[in-house]
């Protein structure tokens, strides 16, 4: 994904991290500085192919331990 303007506000786009989170069913995930492309007007995020796959590896692996919250730093993941 490399999207250089916001779809919604239409301003340029930043670099940086920000908070994954997700419901696992029973249980909520949240992973922290998550490398992403971001709006720094609408605070609208992207995240990036490879790092949907690793939260995806994340979110299954706290659902697997019926995580009832999950925090995690993404470098950790
Ligand atoms: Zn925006």
């Amino acid at each position: 994904m490399n999207i250089k303007q916001c779809p919604l506000c239409h301003n340029e786009v930043i670099l940086g991290t920000a908070l994954f989170s997700a419901e696992l069913g029973e249980g909520v995930l949240i992973v922290k500085n998550v490398p992403a492309t971001i709006c720094p007007v609408c605070g609208e995020k992207w995240f990036d192919h490879e790092t949907m796959i690793k939260l995806e590896a994340v979110a299954d692996n706290a659902r697997s331990r019926h995580a009832l919250i999950e925090v995690v730093a993404f470098d950790a993941a």
